[in-house]
This record gives C-alpha cells, structure tokens and sequence, in this order.
C-alpha cells in the first residue's frame, strides 16, 4: 500500500482546498429586470415568469411558452 512520505499539515490541507469550498457556497443570483425579485442566473424568474424581457409561460406538460 502507498503511504504518503510527509503529513500534510493543517494549514497546506486548507490552502489546497479553499479554492474547491468557494465554488460549493457559490450561487449565483440576480436581480429580475421586470419585477425587481431576486431569481436564480439563466432561469426563468419564478415570481413573474419572464426571461430576457419576454414572458415566458409554462404551462402542465412543463415546455416553456415563447410569446414573441
Ligand atoms: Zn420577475
């Protein structure tokens, strides 16, 4: 069995993984143009619907209506 040649201290431990637990917590939020409702980065705005200024509806079978 391989054994590592040194201990890798605490502080080497965190070093390495700090960049890895920012992209975990990351979320990425956004302001909605038409309601002013926070809403999640390319998603369709759960509050009033719209998605680059154009509503979009979904109705039961869950596909997305485009008015243009
Ligand atoms: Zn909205």
């Amino acid at each position: 069995m391989a054994v590592p040649k040194k201990k890798v201290s605490t502080s080497k431990k965190k070093i390495r993984n700090a960049d890895s637990n920012k992209k975990i917590q990351r979320v990425d939020y956004i302001i909605c143009f038409n309601c002013h409702m926070i809403k999640l980065k390319h998603h369709i705005c759960s509050q009033c619907g719209y998605y680059h200024n154009r509503s979009r509806q979904v109705d039961n079978t869950n596909q997305p209506i485009i008015y243009k």
